[in-house]
This record gives structure tokens, C-alpha cells and sequence, in this order.
């Protein structure tokens, strides 16, 4: 017996190129998915999903999700001075109850608009993990190492206790995960380098870095180094273990190579680097030389929302603008860097990803009962093209329903506003 059966469903599984099935029902038992196929086995619990579309719930492989206590906060500003005169400032003066409130609030737009797992860098991870294992989504957290200054002590960083305490309660398995990581190149040295990749090594975790986000960056570090960013990260063990570099706006064609060779991911945030300015960054060039491309949406500072959507749709879109080309990033490819390659990035591969036997069942649930998303002759076109993370009707992670037709189930939604409301935003505003 089955613990739920989905029937009637137009199903993308991202199992194989553009395929779809229709009429199709899938179950669930203990969190796997243990059926697809066009029979309606028994089930406790039996959801009509006609008019709608099944898909794997997407993967946010790029977010610092806290900083929505932020959003809409400093619009329109340089990146630099975006970061040091308005975000540094702000970050200085947020405690672990306005990170946590943020990182509620940003986890609840991730259900509504069907993530079901993000890699997310910022600070007081120990508690953020709390909370997102209390509400039930997957996360891979980090808390990035910043090595400014000559006083800066490896053993008195905040980031570098937490990553202890992530690696200790979380390490490299289950829904809530630690990765470690390094902010960029230019926060940090080559000996703080070798100290994290040290812990990946160790733990077998995933390492989370910034990388040649912006054209200033890229050129200073090679000015600084000699070489460029993904060079001297090379050149210092960094990319021995897995990595999962954010932006990779400005890579050159060495760079993208080294990152292949290594079998890193970029986590392509197109929404953040065309809002603060900072580029296209080419997402064909990288796919060709053999580097697992995803999607992230950064913070919501530079954003101003995690809806996953917007990036799909936009990713294909810059890459046809930018190769003056229709036919670069289809649909399907699109849809596979927000599934398929953001399990891999996350070292979920077989875990996620996919709607097929095994697998858990992270599913996620469209309402084309909509003008906008009628016809549908090619549902993976309308997913892409069309949707709009506000179509999500249900949102699943392991086999539970985290959020379905306008409710939250495993969080309050009112409290989490409240307390972003009444607690965080004073701090912020430095009242
Ligand atoms: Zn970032």
C-alpha cells in the first residue's frame, strides 16, 4: 500500500530529454517514490491532479537566504558599495533571531514557489539548520570564512566555529547538510584556502565559494595573484573536492576548463548579476567545456525574490540573447539546471532531482488552470516559458506536503511575518 498516489498528472520526470507523460499517476511510500506509471494503485492518501502539472521540486544552489530581512533594503547601488556601505553594516548588527526570522521568511517563499532544497552561505547556519529541518526542507549550509585584515585569527572566526558545529551535528548526509566554504578570492588568503579544503577533505563536503562575479574581480585577482581566481584556487587544492563556485560571470575559457576537469558546478544567478550590473555570464561556453551548470538566485539584496522561475526563464533567455541564437538553452536544459544539475552541485544526484523509482519524492506541483498557461502543447515550454513560481500549488519534500493550495503546513506564517515584522526589520533599519 502506498502512502500517497498523485493521479491524473501531466509529469515532467527530468529523467530523459523532453519527455512528458500524460495521464500518469506516481506514488509514494516512506518518502521514495515507488510508482510511476498509468495504473492507480491503492494509496492512504490519493491527490486528483488533473489540470496540473508534476515536476521534480527545484534546487536554489546559490541563496543567502537570511538576508530577506533585507529585501528591498539597498536597491541600485554599485556592488561595492552595495556590500560595504549598506549590506556590511546591516549584517554587523543582526542577531541569531533576525538571521533565523529571515531564513524562515525566505524558506517559506521557497515552498510557495517549489524549492525544495537550497545551498545557502551566510551566518548562524547551527540555527538556520534547526529550523529548516523543524519545517522540513533540505538545505546545504554553509558560513563562508572572510580573512580581512592582519589580525585576522582562523581559530576566533565566527565562520570558522560554525562550520565546526555544522560539520559535527550535520556533515556530508541527510536533508540538512554542512558545506564549507570560502566567501571569494578577494576576502580571503591562500593559507585560509588549504585550512578549508582541509575540512572537505576530512568531511567529504562540498566547498561553496563567490568566483569571478563581477570584471573588476576577476582582473584584480589575476593583477593580485598573477593568475586568475579559479587559477589560485587551483593552484591551492581548492578544486580537489568538490566545489560549487556562485556567478562565474567573467571565467575565461582556462578557467572554465579548470572547473570541468575538477568536475565543479557554477550556480548561475542571471536575475543578481543583471541587477547589480555585473554581467552575462555564458552559460553556453561553460555547458560546452564540460562544467555542471545550475541556478541560484542569490540574496534577495540583489534580487528581490527567490522565485526560481525567474531564473529558469531568464537563463535561457540572456543565452539566446547573448549567442544571437533561439535554439541556445532550450527549455528542457533550462529546467534541468534548476533540477537535475543543482542535485548534482548539492551531492544529491541520487537523491533528487528527478521524479524516478528510488528517489525521494521532492515533487512540486503546478495549477495550469490558468489564461497564461493555457494551451499547453508543450508542457515543459510552459513550465519554463510561461509559469511563474506563484503557479506552485504543492510543494513536497521526502514524501510530506510542506505547502499546498495557499497553506504552509509545517510553518506559521503569520508568526514568521510577525517576527520578521516587529523584530528584524527595526535592526535592520538600526532603531
Ligand atoms: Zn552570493
Amino acid at each position: 500500500m502506498l502512502d500517497t498516489l498523485i493521479k491524473n498528472a501531466v509529469v515532467i520526470p527530468m529523467t530523459q530529454r523532453n519527455l512528458v507523460l500524460r495521464d500518469c499517476s506516481v506514488g509514494i511510500r516512506d518518502g521514495k517514490i515507488a510508482y510511476i506509471g498509468s495504473e492507480t494503485p491503492e494509496a492512504n492518501e490519493v491527490i486528483d491532479a488533473a489540470g496540473r502539472t508534476v515536476m521534480p521540486g527545484l534546487i536554489n544552489a546559490h541563496a543567502h537566504t537570511a538576508m530577506c530581512v533585507m529585501r528591498g533594503y539597498a536597491d541600485d547601488y554599485s556592488l561595492r558599495s552595495w556590500l560595504f556601505d549598506k549590506v556590511f553594516p546591516v549584517e554587523a548588527r543582526l542577531d541569531e533571531r533576525a538571521i533565523v526570522a529571515g531564513a524562515v521568511l525566505g524558506i517559506a517563499e521557497m515552498l510557495r514557489t517549489g524549492t525544495i532544497s537550497f545551498s545557502d552561505m551566510y551566518f548562524c547556519q547551527p540555527a538556520v539548520a534547526k529550523a529548516a529541518e523543524r519545517i522540513g526542507i533540505k538545505a546545504n549550509l554553509c558560513n563562508a570564512v572572510i580573512a580581512l585584515g592582519d589580525d585576522y585569527d582562523f581559530e576566533k572566526d565566527r565562520a570558522v566555529i560554525e562550520t565546526r558545529k555544522l560539520l559535527e551535528e550535520y556533515g556530508s548526509t541527510g536533508p540538512i547538510r554542512a558545506d564549507v566554504a570560502i566567501h571569494a578570492e578577494y576576502t580571503s588568503s591562500p593559507a585560509v584556502w588549504k585550512r578549508v579544503h582541509e575540512w572537505a577533505k576530512d568531511h567529504g563536503v562540498i566547498t561553496h565559494i563567490h568566483l569571478s562575479e563581477t570584471r573588476a574581480e576577476h582582473e584584480e585577482a589575476k593583477a593580485r595573484r598573477g593568475m586568475s581566481a579559479a587559477a589560485a584556487f587551483e593552484a591551492n587544492g581548492v578544486f580537489d573536492t568538490p566545489v560549487l563556485a556562485a556567478h562565474g560571470v567573467w571565467l575565461d575559457r582556462e578557467d572554465m576548463d579548470i572547473l570541468a576537469s575538477h568536475g565543479a558546478s557554477v550556480a548561475h544567478c542571471p536575475v543578481s548579476n543583471m541587477k547589480l550590473g555585473s554581467g552575462m555570464a555564458n552559460v553556453r561556453a561553460m555547458t560546452d567545456a564540460g562544467v555542471n551548470v545550475c541556478l541560484g538566485t542569490d540574496g534577495v539584496c540583489s534580487n528581490n525574490s527567490l522565485d526560481l522561475f525567474e531564473e529558469i526563464k531568464l537563463s535561457a533567455l540572456l543565452a539566446k540573447a547573448e549567442a544571437l541564437d533561439p535554439t541556445a538553452l532550450p527549455a528542457y536544459d533550462a529546467l534541468k539546471m534548476a533540477t537535475v544539475n543543482g542535485a548534482a552541485a548539492q551531492g544529491r544526484a541520487d537523491e533528487t532531482g528527478r521524479i524516478a523509482l528510488g528517489l525521494d519524492a521532492d515533487i512540486i506541483m503546478l495549477d495550469t488552470n490558468a489564461p497564461h498557461l493555457r494551451p499547453s502543447y508543450d508542457p515543459i515550454a510552459t513550465a519554463v516559458y510561461s509559469a511563474h513560481g506563484s503557479d506552485v500549488c504543492m510543494t513536497m519534500v521526502r514524501g510530506r506536503i510542506l505547502y499546498r493550495d495557499g497553506e504552509w503546513l509545517t510553518l506559521d506564517i503569520e508568526k514568521a511575518l510577525r517576527e520578521v515584522e516587529e523584530y528584524a526589520v527595526p535592526i535592520v533599519l538600526g532603531k
